[in-house]
């Protein structure tokens, strides 16, 4: 991994702006601000770009820091911060969720190896742009463009020619 760039840093710094403004918007909605969600929100924004979590894995990230939250809990906390715009709910192949921070300014779309689970991200204006134009003809506020495109990597396909297989699971 190359060393952290200045616009990392600078990227860093715009996140921890918009958190604020993030959580001035909770407020506003009378959503209380808890420690915990918190947290959970600063653990999300740590993560290498292109990391998704499974409520498993933020959990056990919650109790290696100490944290007495319970897994429920952090289902819960999960699928409200995903309500109210601030984390994307991915459905991955394996049919388990994963959540990512939602980032506005950089919208981002997955696609998935059947044979391995990779997930990939590639960025694309025009597929985010198309879920507000459709929303908005159902009379619906979007929150979030999910676009998901399934197929075979490179190793699967080259592993699938050789056995007839794709790479074990
Ligand atoms: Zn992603
Ligand atoms: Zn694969």
């Amino acid at each position: 991994m190359p060393g952290k760039s200045k616009s990392d840093e600078k990227d860093t710094k715009r996140r921890a702006e918009k958190s604020e403004t993030v959580f001035d918007s909770l407020r506003k909605k009378g959503h209380r601000i808890t420690a915990q969600r918190e947290t959970i929100l600063a653990i999300f924004r740590e993560q290498e770009h292109g990391t998704h979590l499974s409520a498993e894995e933020l959990y056990s990230i919650l109790k290696e820091r100490g944290s007495n939250v319970s897994l429920a809990t952090t289902y819960r906390t999960l699928k409200l911060l995903s309500q109210l715009g601030l984390l994307r709910e991915l459905d991955f192949a394996e049919g388990h969720k994963h959540y990512e921070l939602k980032q506005d300014n950089v919208p981002h779309q997955h696609i998935i190896c059947l044979g391995c689970n990779t997930t990939l991200e590639f960025e694309d204006h025009f597929l985010e742009e198309a879920g507000q134009k459709i929303g908005s003809r159902y009379n619906f506020d979007v929150i979030d463009a999910q676009f998901k495109i399934f197929g075979m990597c490179p190793n699967c396909r080259e592993q699938k020619r050789k056995t007839g297989r794709p790479t074990n699971r």
